[in-house]
This record gives C-alpha cells, structure tokens and sequence, in this order.
C-alpha cells in the first residue's frame, strides 16, 4: 500500500516525503521537476518524472505501486504570477487536479489530501479566520485553489472519496536536518528575502506598508514551519485511515508576527545588521492573516514541533547559508517556487 505525493519534488512535498519516509510508508513521487529538485528526495523513494494531469502515467502508477491515497501537492504558487497567467493557474492548479481525480476514481482511489491556501479567504472579516468564514479570494491563485476545493467536494461525494483539505498559511523555515528547504529564485516571500539580506545577497528589505492599523503599522501574519505542515498532512492521512470524514482545516499556528518582528528575528537569529526601509503598501496585500486553529488541533492527532519565529528564521538561514556554499548551488536554483 502506497502513497503518492504530486509535486513531492518540491518545497513542501519533499519535507512530506522525508516525513512519509521516516514513518515508514511506502511512498512514490510524481514531479515534472518545473520548480522541483530530484536531489531533495530520498534515494528509495521512486521519482516519476511527470505532468500529475498525465492521466495515462498516472493511472499506470496507481495501479502498479497500489497507491491507496494521494497527497497532491503539484501547482502553481505565485499571487503575482497568477494575475499575468490566470489561464495557466486554472490549467496548472484546477486542471491538473480534475486530471488527478478522475484518475482516483477511475483506479479507486478513495483518500485525498489537498494543499490549498488562506489566499482562499481573501480579505477575511475577522481575524483569527475559522474554515467557515467566507471565502472571496482576490486572485487567479486563490480562485483556482478555491475551485478545487469545490471540484474534489463534489468528486468526493459522487464516488465515495474522504479528503482532507489543507489551507495553509504562511509556510516557512526548512528541514531542521538540511534535506530541504526553499530553493527559489526572486523569491517574493517575506522570510526568503530576509534571509537573503542576512546572507549578504540583498541590500535591503522593503517593508511594504508602516501605516495599517496595527501594533506596528505593518502587516500580520501566521508563519507555520514547514515542516509542522509536513506532519500535519502526516496526522491528516492518519485520520482518514481510521475513517475520518472528509474536511477542511486551517494550517497555521493561530497567532500573528508583524512584518517588523519577523524581520527583527532574522535579525536576532543571525546576528547581523540587516537594512530595512519603509516602502509603500504591496497592491493586494491582506492586513491580517492569522489562522483559526480550533478545527485542525481537535480533528487531527497534531503536535507542532517548532512553532517558534526564532526558530523557523534559524532553520530558514541555515538552509540559505546552505545553498550558498554548496558549488554550483545557485544553477541548482529554479525561476519560481
Ligand atoms: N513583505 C514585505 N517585504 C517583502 C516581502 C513581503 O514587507 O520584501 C510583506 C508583505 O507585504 C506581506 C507579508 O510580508 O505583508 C507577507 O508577504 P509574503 O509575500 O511572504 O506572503 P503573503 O502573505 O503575501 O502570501
């Protein structure tokens, strides 16, 4: 009995199968390795290199490795990204996983766990946001993960499926051991461009917005570790095992760092000065985006291990530092994550 992880070539499926690995579990890997590095993987843990909407390839693994569930972390991730290419989101993102679901059910497939995103709430109208808060995503990315919410809901219910869908929030740090971590190049996340400057590869930080009406003037946000996510997707996989129904949780810790403070850890962490100048607010930004924690930690038998901002920046550091000594570690580097 096997598993297979979509995209587990990247940044958050390759924390997934390290953790899948170290379970136990008998896993498989389907990545087009677009933003995806093979090198991430354990050496026993079979690569397929390949488009998870291939739905001849895919149907031939299922069958032959006995997959009985997927984790389907194969997409698109970039907010900017996705207002230049909606069309490419919808096909990368809501496409794709219509190819991967009716491969499942055409194979019996009936476990599913599906990375989505608090990019589907939009500007939420409470903060800490629960699951049932509306849902007003404010671009192509939060549509198309929102659309396959709603596609695998009804997929699900047709043809006996469980799933467990996954709305992260800001995901960050690296693997505590240096197996993984974000590769990306012109990366546009807060804690990457952080620990850029904290390894000399960036003048500055911008801080996009001091005028919000919060404690500091920037903006708030739920960073989660990476590999936390990784585990919670472990203890999902857990829960529809032993028959859990299907469901929706938010992955966060459920408390909010400013943007000051998060860079003022990566400060602290590395101890070196770090240029930080006040720019004007990023057009779409959302004020506050803190997770409403409720829901996961009474579904789900999940521990976070490392829900501390010190050490999300330390890890994240160690693995930039990493990627920097390592010789030919930029040519490693993809375009976007
Ligand atoms: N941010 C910033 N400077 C940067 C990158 C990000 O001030 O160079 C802010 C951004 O405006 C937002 C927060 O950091 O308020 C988190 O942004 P990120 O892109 O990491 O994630 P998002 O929450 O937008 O998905």
């Amino acid at each position: 009995m096997t598993v297979l992880v979509t995209g587990g070539a990247g940044y958050i499926g390759s924390h997934m199968v390290h953790a899948l690995v170290e379970a136990g579990e008998s896993v498989v890997v389907v990545d087009n390795l677009s933003t995806g590095f093979s090198d991430f993987l354990p050496r026993s843990v079979p690569l397929v290199i390949g488009d998870a909407a291939d739905e001849d390839l895919v149907e031939g693994l299922l069958v032959r490795h006995r997959v009985e569930s997927i984790i389907h972390f194969a997409g698109s991730i970039v907010v900017p990204d996705s207002m230049r290419d909606p069309l490419g989101y919808y096909r990368n993102n809501t496409m794709t996983t219509r190819s991967l679901l009716n491969s499942a059910v055409k194979c019996g497939v009936n476990r599913f766990i599906f990375s989505s995103t608090a990019a589907v709430y939009g500007n939420p109208d409470q903060v800490p946001v629960p699951e049932h808060a509306a849902t007003r995503p404010t671009s192509p990315y939060g549509s198309s993960k929102l659309m396959t919410e709603i596609m695998l809901h009804d997929a699900a219910e047709a043809h006996g499926m469980s799933y467990v869908v996954l709305r992260y929030f800001n995901v960050a740090g690296a693997d505590p051991l240096g197996r993984a971590g974000l590769s990306t190049v012109g990366a546009t996340h807060l804690l990457k461009i952080a620990v850029e400057a904290a390894t000399g590869q960036r003048a500055k930080i911008d801080v996009f917005g001091t005028d919000y009406p919060t404690p500091d003037g920037s903006c708030i946000r739920d960073f989660i570790h990476v590999s936390d996510l990784a585990e919670a997707h472990r203890a999902a996989l857990s829960y529809l095992r032993q028959g859990g129904g299907s469901t929706t949780l938010n992955c966060g810790y459920g408390r909010g760092y400013s943007v000051l403070e998060t860079i003022e850890a990566v400060r602290r962490v590395s101890m070196r000065k770090l240029a930080v100048q006040h720019a004007p607010r990023r057009p779409g930004d959302i004020m506050a985006m803190v997770a409403d924690t409720r829901r996961i930690r009474a579904t789900l038998d999940w521990t976070p291990r490392h829900d501390d901002l010190d050490t999300i920046a330390a890890h994240a550091l160690a693995w930039e530092e990493k990627l920097l000594r390592e010789r030919g570690g930029l040519a490693r580097q993809a375009k976007s994550a």
